[in-house]
């Protein structure tokens, strides 16, 4: 009975449990975009794992290379040692990073977070500089542990788990809707490259120079933010100006999502470090950081874990890998994604409580807002976060599965799978739109 499994784990599971509390879905059996609950009913995901499922569920490649490594036989685990299939992951791995990096790369498995790669990426960061101090963006998501969360934009995050931020220097990470600098547009990537700058070029600024500056290309948790290009790619000269290793989250936009193979691609940037987790894993946990060779500076042991680089999340990762890359997925998630935004910005018109509507490829937020305040001078509204929550129920309930983000929890964000047929990307529209209609009124 799905309502006793939904009360037995509400009962038992930590207070901390959070999707759980918001989807009471039983999921049995998954397929492509469709999950099917143990009361009969199905949804379609937009939430996909928090963006892990890039062929969707159970997709027959990933599934067939995760059986070929129980049918040969093959060990399902052997810590760090080297195998065939840790070779194959590697080489497919390698042969997919933006060139300017794959030259002398070097990879490290982690184990087997997102945030544990990012946690390497510092201290390896920290270890190759003989710095500790980094600089982060505001709304930045980097993870849950310690100097991940550190450099975690969300006040409450840090400071449920006790995590001082003692070294991190936050600067705005620029957007044109509720711009930080208050201007927007091309002006406010303007004021935000000038205000790096500074921090970086002005000897009374106060900070001492970084181990690192570590920066999403596309903000998925603070709420779906592009980062400008211009503005990376200052991010990047400047770096390298200070010999400060440029490290790029690429967690959630890596492998396609957003319509270019890395997210850093829109910019043209190459980036020193790239952490890399969820999809490369085809939908096992592994975590991956990879790094320009001149920081290969640890001595052995220096971030070992049990689990790193899983047997069959590599076997699954490296048909992933070869999937999006044999059937163009990366194209396909931009097609598809620019064609969605465009009907949602569309639909914007006639629906007040969509603010803004932004992204990148099948990165997409929804910006909901409060259509009965006055817009400010830059026209936006306030963020509505009740509203938001209103909008996940009614699109359940019609059988849309999707989460929320941003800094006030108000931006519905769409993680679909990049195999997401047209059809359904017009049934997400269309529930979408049919669920804001319905929680506004
Ligand atoms: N970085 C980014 C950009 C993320 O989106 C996430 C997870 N949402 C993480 C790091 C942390 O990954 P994990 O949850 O696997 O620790």
């Amino acid at each position: 009975d799905p309502d006793q499994v939904l009360a037995r784990q509400a009962a038992r599971e930590s207070s901390a449990r959070s999707y759980a509390r918001h989807l009471p879905v039983v999921p049995v059996r998954a397929e492509g975009m469709t999950v099917y609950g143990a009361d009969g009913r199905s949804y379609l995901d937009c939430l996909s794992g928090a963006g892990s499922l890039a062929l969707g569920h159970n997709h027959p490649v990933a599934v067939e290379a995760i059986r070929k490594v129980l049918d040969d036989g093959a060990p399902l685990h052997v810590l760090d040692l080297a195998t065939p299939i840790k070779d194959a992951f590697t080489e497919t791995l390698l042969s997919l990073l933006p060139p300017g990096l794959a030259g002398d790369a070097k990879l490290h498995f982690c184990g087997p977070s997102g945030a544990d790669a990012v946690e390497a990426a510092i201290k390896l960061a920290r270890a190759a500089t003989g710095r500790t101090g980094l600089v982060a963006f505001t709304g930045a998501y980097h993870g849950m542990t310690a100097a991940a969360l550190a450099a975690t934009g969300s006040v409450a995050a840090r400071g449920v788990a006790g995590v001082p931020d003692a070294g991190v220097t936050r600067l705005p990470f620029p957007q044109d809707y509720r711009c930080p600098y208050g201007v927007g547009g091309i002006a406010g990537e303007r004021i935000a490259v000038e205000h790096a700058r500074r921090l970086f070029d002005d000897p009374g600024s106060g900070m001492t120079p970084p181990a690192a500056m570590l920066v999403e290309p596309v903000q998925g948790e603070g709420g779906v933010i592009p980062a400008p290009d211009g503005w990376l790619r200052a991010l990047r000269t400047l770096a390298a100006e200070h010999r400060v290793p440029l490290i790029a989250d690429e967690v959630q936009t890596g492998l396609g999502r957003t319509g270019e193979l890395w997210g850093v691609d829109h910019a043209e940037v190459v980036p020193d470090m790239m952490v890399l987790s969820k999809a490369i894993g085809g939908g096992l946990p592994l975590a991956v950081l990879v790094y320009r060779g001149e920081y290969d500076v640890w001595d052995e042991g220096a971030h070992t874990g049990t689990f790193r680089g899983h047997q069959l999340a590599m076997a699954a990762g490296t048909a992933t890998m070869r999937f999006i890359v044999e059937h163009s997925l990366t194209e396909r998630a931009r097609k598809l994604g620019d064609r969605l935004r465009e009907d949602l910005a569309e639909a914007a018109a006639h629906l007040p409580a969509i603010g803004d509507v932004r992204g990148r490829g099948l990165m997409i937020g929804v910006d909901l807002v409060d259509p009965d305040v006055a817009p400010d001078a830059l026209g936006a509204r306030p963020a509505a976060p009740g509203l938001a929550r209103r909008v996940r129920t009614e699109a359940l309930e019609r059988g849309l599965i999707v989460e929320l983000g941003g800094r006030h929890g108000a931006v519905l964000r769409l993680l679909p799978p990049l195999i997401m047929t047209e059809l359904e990307a017009e049934q997400v529209r269309d529930l979408v739109l049919a669920s804001i209609a319905a929680a506004s009124t």
